[in-house]
């Protein structure tokens, strides 16, 4: 198990040099500084601190207080959880109030912790945990009357949250109604209590977009997903791509133990944390912690603990809670993992959209299983804040795990020649000059032509989730510029073998083969074709509802901006960007040279055949397929009218499992959803439905094919 050495504790009486009225002072002051983080955190979505740093403020001040009980005042941060209710939310209270966790650091703190519980409980009581992961999102709260979604809120302060129904609605893995099977009922009134929470790839997805409309990124997927559920615009959200883990039930329906609850909300169509056991004593607490803590790296979002409930619900009540957390309950927390090395550099990246990002060229160093040389500093606010010079040894962490970022400086190792940075009035591309509009993050290149646009937006248009022009990289984009054989998309679908063979290591075979993904890819259809052209603010989501809603790209264009706003998940914003892109010239002719090359600009909506096999049903991708890649085999799904998604619920209806799929291979089982293999999907694909399908999950006849494998999967729908 790896240490947290971030947490500092004292010691538990007054040590040589410490006055009671200075203890008192440093903990007012900790105070101080606390609330000023949770509102960054809680209400701005924007730390300023590591959560580690939080962490430590906190415990220190716990620490303090432990000695001076009578001087803890009521409202100290360490007596309530520490969201507040944001400007412009309606209020709900909570009828059972919404609490946070304890926390602890080490294995000897989670053995004291299950001394304390057994002290607590009568000599004969059965202690059993049920230990779940810590999902790292934000807590929700809903309320289903007769089985339909009526409010959501938001955890605020614990009594009093904030009203995000309407948001809540657009989140696809929460149910807006109930159902259960035949002969059974839902009670009148449900209280689900779960985590919000963003996927990694759903995250990294948002900071690119954002960074490309020059706005701020956020720091990690939690911020981002507390960002987007707190919306005051729910169409804003819905285009956020949220999920939900559901792992409390509580009231009146309340089942008598934590397992019983959670296969209860799985009945009900509720997403539980993955990997969830039950433990019968510390060491097997200890288990599931390291575990967890290998297994957490390969899951598609982030978890930061593993949470040990005590699993009898009377034994809970027996226990209580303090005004903050429960006492039946704890939270373990992973140390973040950091590294420290040299800033040798600060360079600048100019992307398709023409904003100039900051990067830092580090010293390489070992970091989470890989060498890091590259880190973001997302842009010139955040050098400053941190005061990152070129020359300072520098904190690294990854955030989602994937990209590296700068945590901090470490100051007392600063160079007297270490250099500040400021952001060039220049374009490193082209010389223009680069202005920062009033309200955005971003400095952005003023030059309409120039060069890393039309090169970046290139590399976007035949990247894999776009057009997907295999062999045609960065670097055959480069080459394909210098020897001025390329301007724009267009001009690909006119390169001959010729003009190909002479670029570097470019034989005769690589050619054809480069020439036949540029020829594949104009029946990519309109989808892709839409999410190519790097129209911003529509990603493939966005290129996906538009090409459903239009049909043609001729549709599309005649479209006014009301009718795009209208559509769902579209609004004001996009419909904006759509309508000034096409009435772009220069947008146009790509159009019309695009149209002339035989590029496919439909999509074929009409001849879905609504007796097919998975037509309109929910199915899930999982592990790896013998031959099709998990994006195609979705894409084919996609195209018989199946509604792909991420997670395996009772609402599924068929899960494709491939080599190593994991739990949501095991979910299928337990929930007895229609498990296939590659062959069998292909085989269903190819024909129309009817008598040989085998049916979906929740008939009388459903039946469980088998495929192969174990753990970890992903396979979520891409964001917008
Ligand atoms: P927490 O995140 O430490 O733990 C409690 C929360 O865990 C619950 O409210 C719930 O939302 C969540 N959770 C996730 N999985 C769960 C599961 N399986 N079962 C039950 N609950 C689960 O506590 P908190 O009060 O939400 O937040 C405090 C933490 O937030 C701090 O420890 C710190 O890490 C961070 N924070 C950071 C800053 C900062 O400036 N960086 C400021 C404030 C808070």
């Amino acid at each position: 198990m790896a240490t947290n050495d971030t947490v500092q504790y004292r010691a538990a009486e007054l040590q040589p040099g410490e006055t009671k009225e200075g203890l008192l002072a440093e903990a007012a002051d900790l105070r101080r500084q606390i609330r000023h983080h949770e509102y960054q955190y809680y209400v701005l979505d924007d730390p300023e601190v590591s959560d580690a740093e939080y962490d430590a403020l906190t415990n220190r001040l716990r620490a303090i207080e432990a000695l001076f009980p009578d001087d803890v005042p009521d409202d100290s941060p360490t007596r309530r959880p520490g969201g507040y209710v944001a400007p412009g939310f309606t209020q709900v209270r909570h009828k059972i109030p919404m609490l946070s966790l304890g926390n602890v650091y080490s294995a000897q703190e989670m053995r004291d912790f299950d001394k304390r519980i057994r002290a607590s409980l009568p000599r004969d009581a059965d202690v059993e945990y049920v230990m779940e992961p810590k999902i790292d999102g934000l807590a929700c709260s809903l309320i289903y009357e007769k089985g339909r979604l009526v409010m959501a809120s938001t955890r605020g302060d614990g009594q009093v949250g904030e009203n995000v129904t309407a948001n809540v609605r657009t989140i696809k893995s929460i149910p807006k109604r109930i159902t259960v099977p035949d002969g059974e009922t839902v009670p009148d009134r449900l209280d689900v209590r779960g985590e919000v929470y963003m996927s990694r790839e759903a995250f990294l997805k948002l900071n690119e977009e954002r960074t490309d409309a020059g706005e701020a990124e956020f720091a990690n997927p939690r911020n981002a997903a507390a960002g987007s559920l707190r919306q005051l615009d729910p169409a804003v959200t819905a285009r956020r791509d949220l999920s939900f883990f559901a792992y409390y039930l509580v009231g009146p329906a309340e089942p008598p133990t934590q397992a019983e609850c959670l296969r209860t909300l799985e009945k009900y169509g509720f997403t539980t944390p993955e990997h969830w056991c039950v433990a019968n004593n510390a060491d097997e607490i200890l288990k599931f912690i390291n575990a967890h803590e290998q297994r957490r790296r390969t899951l598609a979002y982030d978890t930061d603990g593993a949470v040990a409930k005590l699993n009898a619900v009377w034994e809970q009540k027996l226990l209580g809670a303090t005004g903050k957390d429960p006492r039946w309950a704890i939270a373990y927390k992973y140390p973040p993992e950091q590294a420290r090395t040299k800033l040798e550099d600060i360079v600048i990246q100019v992307g398709r959209t023409g904003v100039l990002t900051p990067a830092a060229v580090l010293t390489p160093v070992k970091l989470s299983g890989s060498t890091v040389s590259r880190a973001t500093l997302h842009n010139e606010d955040f050098i400053r804040e941190k005061d990152i010079r070129i020359g300072d040894t520098v904190v690294i962490n990854k955030a989602a795990e994937i990209i590296p970022e700068v945590l901090s400086v470490v100051k007392e190792l600063r160079p007297a020649d270490a250099v500040p940075f400021s952001m060039p009035a220049e374009c490193p591309e082209c010389g223009w000059p680069v202005v920062r509009k009033e309200g955005e993050a971003a400095y952005r290149c003023t030059n309409p032509h120039c060069p890393a646009l039309g090169r970046e937006g290139l590399i976007h248009f035949t990247s894999r989730d776009a057009m997907d022009i295999e062999g045609c990289g960065p670097s055959i984009i480069n080459q394909l510029l210098a020897a001025d054989l390329v301007k724009t998309p267009a001009d690909l679908y006119s390169l001959t073998k010729e003009q190909l063979v002479k670029l570097d290591r470019m034989g005769d075979k690589s050619a054809e083969n480069l020439l036949q993904a540029i020829a594949k890819s104009k029946e990519a259809g309109l989808d892709k074709l839409l999410f190519a052209l790097g129209i911003r603010h529509v990603g493939a989501k966005g290129g996906r509802i538009l090409a459903e809603r239009f049909g043609s790209m001729d549709a599309l264009m005649a479209a006014g901006k009301e009718t795009l706003a209208n559509i769902k998940d579209i609004g004001d914003v996009i419909a904006e960007s759509i309508v000034t892109w096409f009435a772009n010239p220069v947008n146009q002719e790509l159009i019309s040279r695009l149209k002339a090359a035989g590029v496919n600009m439909t999509m074929e909506r009409h001849q879905v055949n609504e007796n097919h096999v998975f037509f309109h049903k929910t199915m899930v991708f999982t592990g790896t397929l013998p031959t099709l890649d998990r994006a195609t085999a979705q894409a084919m799904a996609r195209a018989v009218g199946a509604n792909v998604t991420g997670s395996v619920s009772k609402k599924t209806d068929y899960v494709v499992a491939g080599e190593a799929a994991g739990s949501k291979l095991d979910k299928a089982r337990a929930l007895g959803v229609t498990v296939l293999d590659e062959a069998r999907f292909r085989e269903l694909l190819g024909g129309q439905g009817g008598t040989d399908a085998p049916a979906p999950a929740g008939s009388a006849d459903a039946g469980t094919q088998a495929a192969p494998g174990t753990p970890p999967d992903g396979g979520m729908d891409s964001l917008f």
